[in-house]
């Protein structure tokens, strides 16, 4: 539920973050329990909480904000590679039900 969701609260500013980039499409913010040495997560700021429940039109905001992210290297301090998840539903352990996107990088990676 939007009210309940630590994104949208994250965006609404009810919970403190360390927010890289925002604009009306999506937010960059730090993960608060990094899993690299660069650990960010992507947030539309639709609410939509599975990407398998995504509209055509949620789907090509995904597509705007990889490419954003591409254009964002820099900044982000990924300049030499970086991985994009998204974890779908429980086997994939995604346990905030608003579809994000993790950027990984700022090290060399183990390969899975
Ligand atoms: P998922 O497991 O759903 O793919 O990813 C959720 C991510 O959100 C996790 O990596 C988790 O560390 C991160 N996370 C959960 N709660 C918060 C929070 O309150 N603030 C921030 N910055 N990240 C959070
Ligand atoms: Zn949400």
């Amino acid at each position: 539920m939007v009210d309940e969701c630590v994104f949208c609260k994250i965006r609404k500013g009810e919970i403190p973050s360390t927010m890289l980039y925002s604009d009306d499409d999506f937010m960059i913010i730090k993960d608060i329990n990094p899993q690299a040495k660069i650990h960010l997560i992507a947030v539309p700021t639709v609410h939509a909480p599975y990407i398998d429940m995504m509209t055509e039109e949620g789907a090509v905001l995904l597509g705007k904000i990889m490419s954003k992210i591409s254009h964002m290297q820099e900044e982000l301090g990924i300049t030499n590679g970086y991985r994009l998840i998204i974890n779908q539903g429980e086997d994939a352990g995604q346990t905030v039900g608003h579809v994000h996107i993790h950027i990984l990088g700022g090290e060399k990676l183990k390969e899975f």
